[in-house]
């Protein structure tokens, strides 16, 4: 295709605001989809994504439109990540476009995740389309929101396009103006090639599928290409791109996006960010902006049952194919037996996995206290470790500081929800950087410790602002701070996999927290159970679980033997998901359900 036929464009929103439904309508509009096929959101396509209404992985659709102008252009649509834990992700997949279409719900307005979408956009010097959606909807308050981002975004609205994707509203105006305002991408057909890895994902038939953006020169089918920050050689077998169907090509050339493979097993050998060149003829120097993405939450994953330790290595392998960014190495617990260490880019990517591996491969599982990894500086000149487990951490004595990972956080809230919200901030040990407001809102910007925001901050906050506020993240680098390590103690027993780092000052509130929680968590037995939170040996907070009568299903449910049974029964099930520790057993729900601080 040549380049002045070409578009690239991704469709940027806050999540729920109605990317995948536009997505979908304009390749239904272009006759990439039938309308049977259409019944089904095409972009987002793994159940979990679909389930929780997130796009976990990009994917790009080649459209054929037929403009106005009698011309038909190839309309690259890329669809992005939508969660702050992807953010690389999603960084990657807007460098590779030349504009795009801000997607803003008519009824909710500007959220923090259009902000932040919007402001990296720009920064990839986009030509920005801004889209009100779900004008269908009664609460749609069009005008108010294109005030809204002339004031708040400070980008032209007086030609934003009026649109429903749900009734298909706006569709044919959308496309015209890709078309007319999104520019043409620039590149050198004649240079050596230069193409960037967007994304690459595990495909059981064709093995690695590399998503890329050609920059200059061309990638052709059985061309020797070397991936420069990787070091290694691959052939590229296949060419392609989705419409959303896949359709083979002899190549790709300047300005276009597409996918190839090249006989790759692994996903971890195709690194987003990666530069593919010609290895006879290569590039001076590869592109700017590559990154090695690091997981920043750890967790330990055990199986209930033991005898399931080398079903769940099997499925994590299988998980690892397809996602370079987690990543997971053996573990073993005193108390939970074998099992692995694993690393995520967030708490929700850590819940999909997780998920995963219960749904997809049926097993139960125990989690361990999520953390972040802490930098322990020692004495003597011990030098520094990277602490990924509280249960590792070693004697006090030997540690000289602890320092652990800092975040800027912007969040958008309604004013009449914002106290509460900085009260939140205050007691997460939060700095206030900014506060701003625009019509009716604040814009908070604040410094906050990792710990205290992976758990349940962004529950805490929705909840708070009854789901008005929205947060997004980025790290900031390590800070000392006052760290220690909080143990838990059951029926006198420290339970390894409980045990967490936290700040002196906010310990004592945490650990009754714990213990409360763990309380209600843990069922009665015969005996009575003490639950104590200490710092070295010191318990800073107790609750006791009182014993429980023995003649409880007697008295509750007297004559009825049905009911008895069933209740004998659930007693019998729930116990095959619980881990017993000394002589006290404790549901699985309880180690993470233990640490939302309420
Ligand atoms: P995404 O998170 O931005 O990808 O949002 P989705 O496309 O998944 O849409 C979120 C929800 O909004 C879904 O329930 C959609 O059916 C709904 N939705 C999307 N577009 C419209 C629209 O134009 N009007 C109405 N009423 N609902 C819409
Ligand atoms: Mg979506």
């Amino acid at each position: 295709t040549p380049l002045d036929k070409i578009r690239n464009f991704s469709i940027i929103a806050h999540i729920d605001h109605g990317k995948s439904t536009l997505a979908d309508r304009l390749i239904q509009a272009t006759g990439g989809l039938s309308d049977r096929e259409m019944s089904e959101q095409v972009l987002d396509n793994m159940e979990i994504e679909k389930e929780r209404g997130i796009t976990i992985k990009a994917q790009t659709v080649r459209l054929a439109y037929t403009a106005s102008d009698g011309e038909t252009y190839t309309l690259n649509l890329m669809d992005t990540p939508g969660h702050v834990d992807f953010a690389y992700e999603v960084s990657r997949s807007l460098a590779a476009c030349e504009g795009a279409l801000l997607v803003v719900d008519a009824a909710q307005g500007v959220e923090a995740q259009t902000l932040a979408n919007v402001y990296q956009s720009i920064e990839h010097d986009h030509e920005i389309v801004p889209v009100i959606n779900k004008i269908d909807l009664p609460a749609a308050e069009p005008e108010k929101v294109k005030a809204e981002i002339e004031d708040v975004i400070g980008l032209d609205a007086s030609e934003a396009v009026l649109a429903s994707a749900k009734s298909g509203i706006g569709i044919a105006e959308i496309l015209e103006a890709v078309v007319r305002k999104i520019p043409a991408p620039r590149g050198d057909a004649t240079a050596p090639l230069k193409a960037m890895l967007v994304d690459s994902w595990y495909d059981p038939y064709l093995g690695v599928v590399i998503l890329v953006r050609v920059i200059d020169g061309t990638l052709k089918k059985g061309q020797l290409v070397t991936f420069m920050q990787a070091g290694t050689q691959h052939l590229v077998d296949r060419v392609g791109c989705f419409r959303p169907k896949i359709e083979q090509l002899t190549d790709l050339g300047p300005g276009e996006i597409g996918f190839i493979t090249a006989q790759i097993k692994d996903v971890a050998m195709a690194r987003v960010g990666d530069t593919l060149t010609d290895a006879k003829r290569p590039a001076a120097e590869a592109l700017p902006g590559f990154k090695e993405v690091q997981p920043v939450v750890f967790c330990g994953l055990f199986p209930v049952d033991a005898n399931d330790f080398e079903k769940l290595r099997e499925s994590i392998s299988k998980l690892r194919l397809n996602d370079a960014s987690f990543s997971f190495e053996m573990e073993t617990s005193a108390a939970l037996g074998f099992g692995f260490r694993c690393g995520f880019l967030g708490l929700l990517h850590l819940e999909i996995i997780q998920e995963r591996l219960t749904r997809e491969y049926d097993l139960d599982l125990i989690t361990t206290a999520p953390s972040v990894v802490y930098q322990i500086q020692l004495t003597h000149g011990g030098g520094q470790i990277d602490l990924h487990n509280p249960a590792d951490m070693p004697d006090p004595n030997r540690i000289e500081s602890i320092s652990e990972p800092w975040i800027e956080a912007t969040i958008y809230v309604p004013d009449e929800y914002l106290g509460s919200i900085l009260k939140l901030c205050q007691d997460r040990r939060g700095i206030q950087k900014n506060l701003t407001y625009v019509g009716g809102r604040a814009q908070a910007t604040y410094e906050l410790p990792l710990n205290e925001v992976v758990f349940d901050f962004y529950d805490r906050l929705k909840s708070l602002s009854k789901g008005y506020a929205s947060f997004d993240y980025h790290q900031i680098g390590y800070r000392e701070g006052d760290l220690v390590k909080m143990s838990i103690l059951v029926n006198e027993e420290p339970v390894d996999a409980l045990s967490m780092i936290v700040h002196r000052g906010t310990a004592e509130v945490r650990g009754r927290g714990m213990c409360e929680r763990l309380k209600e968590l843990i069922p009665r037995h015969l005996f009575k159970i003490p639950i104590q939170a200490a710092i070295g040996g010191k318990v800073i907070a107790r609750e006791t679980i009182s014993a429980m009568r023995k003649d409880v299903t007697a008295k509750c449910y007297g004559g009825d033997a049905t009911r008895k049974r069933k209740l004998l029964e659930k007693q019998k099930k729930g116990k095959a998901k619980m881990r017993e520790y000394g002589s006290v057993s404790i549901p699985q729900e309880a180690f993470i359900a233990a640490l939302r601080m309420g």
